[in-house]
């Protein structure tokens, strides 16, 4: 097997989206997924401007569009009383950053991003578990279960939460958050369906527990997502987040919320684990990339986008470091991306977790909260700008947080 020009490990949305995204910039691009088949587990996944920005760069945002939801608005509601807190406005958002919020069954951004790989000539290899990783001087080196070698001028790990290719860069585990997520669809024709607006992305935060609904597939499912902190946990046990706890924990939530809960899977849960931030991404020719370089608590809805835009940046790099003969000088490529990502992701992750504390307060400091919310202006965007607008390529692209910046900045294609 000759060598390509680039390695990437793991399948998931992250490592096909590098793969796509190098593949574009002319690159031979090999993946190695160690399940035996491609595919995503859970349901909706929201992808707010920042990443429909790329996706429209790689020609795939009318192909996501028809496949997902493009909402009105995103509303907070407390999961107590049932009262809107605050909402942004979702048509108001896709002018202010030139493309739109999107929600999309998970397996249908993974198909797409799939099927772009598949025209582009990726080279998709399953089965395959990579075990170890090496820099051969000039290029790296991975080493399957199988005892196979494969090799290439870069190697990318996009191996997710667990990695392996991460030891390589920190000596670090896993963060338990004690919160656990259920997951569950619901047809269009039922009941339950009756009661929401589908063109709503509702968020009900409530005392160590939320609750979340959207619309997928132009509407015909409900998704909904029940997240709750775990006692079970808080007590050091091993089997936590089982479905005895979820009811309890939104025993004191409205009705809307609580007759969701029939409706959730109980036979698959989600413990929420992050990493503290880290950051030194790159280790000679291997790369981090997605969670494996950044998993974060899932309450600002991130994670996803930042695996995609750390590939888009990769690939804005390489195009910039690319000799007339087609060589690209890696160190550079590989310096630039290390220069601007894992500062935007360390932001990304300590505002989650920092989010989650906002959402799950109890008592006097939930009623401060709401009444800081319901202050919000609705067309406020100085929370959003830092996140949701153009992708940055420098340092200093990366715009200060919290601070409103200019329109025309907002907008545009990208930064380039
Ligand atoms: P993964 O999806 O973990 O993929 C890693 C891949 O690598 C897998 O295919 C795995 O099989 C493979 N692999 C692992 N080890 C090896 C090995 N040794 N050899 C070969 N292959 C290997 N993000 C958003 O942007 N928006 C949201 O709305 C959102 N909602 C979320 C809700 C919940 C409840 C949760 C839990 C997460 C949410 N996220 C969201 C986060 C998002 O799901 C993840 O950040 C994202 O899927 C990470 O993608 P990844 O490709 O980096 O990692």
């Amino acid at each position: 097997m000759s060598h390509p020009d680039v390695i990437v490990v793991g399948g998931g949305i992250g490592g096909l989206g590098a793969a796509y995204s190098l593949t574009r910039q002319g690159l031979g691009v090999r993946l190695l997924e160690r399940a035996p088949a491609f595919g995503e587990v859970g349901a909706g996944i929201q992808l707010a401007p920042n990443c429909t920005r790329i996706l429209d760069d790689y020609g795939l945002l009318d192909e996501a569009k028809s496949l997902g939801v493009v909402p009105d608005a995103m509303v907070m509601r407390d999961a107590v009383d049932g009262a809107e807190l605050t909402r942004l406005d979702l048509r108001d958002l896709e002018r202010r950053y030139g493309y739109p919020y999107l929600v999309i069954h998970r397996s249908d951004l993974h198909g797409l991003l799939l099927r772009a790989c598949e025209r582009a000539g990726v080279e998709l290899i399953t089965d395959a578990r990579v075990d170890a990783y090496e820099n051969t001087g000039g290029g790296a080196r991975v080493t399957l279960a199988s005892g196979a070698t494969h090799e290439a001028g870069l190697v990318i790990a996009a191996d997710g939460l667990h990695s392996a290719a991460r030891k390589l860069l920190a000596d670090d585990e896993p963060v338990s958050s004690a919160y656990v997520a259920y997951r569950g669809t619901v047809p269009a024709g039922s009941p339950r369906v009756s009661r929401v607006d589908l063109g709503e992305v509702a968020v009900y935060v409530g005392p160590g527990c939320h609750f979340v609904h959207y619309g997928l597939r132009g509407g015909k499912l409900l998704n909904q997502v029940a997240v709750f902190e775990s006692p079970k946990a808080l007590a050091g046990r091993e089997d936590w987040g089982t479905p005895d706890e979820l009811d309890a924990a939104f025993a004191r939530t409205c009705d809307f919320v609580r007759d969701g809960l029939p409706f959730m899977w109980r036979d698959k849960w989600w413990r929420m684990f992050d990493r503290d931030p880290i950051t030194t991404w790159v280790d000679d020719r291997i790369a981090l990339l997605g969670d494996c370089a950044h998993p974060p608590l899932q309450y600002i809805a991130q994670g996803a986008i930042m695996a995609v835009e750390d590939g888009w940046v990769l690939g804005e790099h390489v195009a910039r470091n690319r000799a007339a003969d087609g060589s690209v000088d890696w160190s550079a490529a590989l310096a630039a991306y290390q220069a601007v990502r894992p500062e935007h992701c360390r932001r990304v992750l300590t505002t989650s977790r920092t989010w989650g504390e906002l959402w799950h307060l109890d008592g006097l400091a939930r009623e401060q909260r709401n009444a800081l919310l319901r202050a919000r202006d609705t067309y406020d965007y100085a929370f959003t700008d830092w996140l949701y607008g153009p992708t940055a390529l420098t340092p200093e692209q990366e715009p200060d947080m919290f601070t409103p910046i200019p329109l025309s900045s907002a907008t545009g294609p990208g930064r380039r």
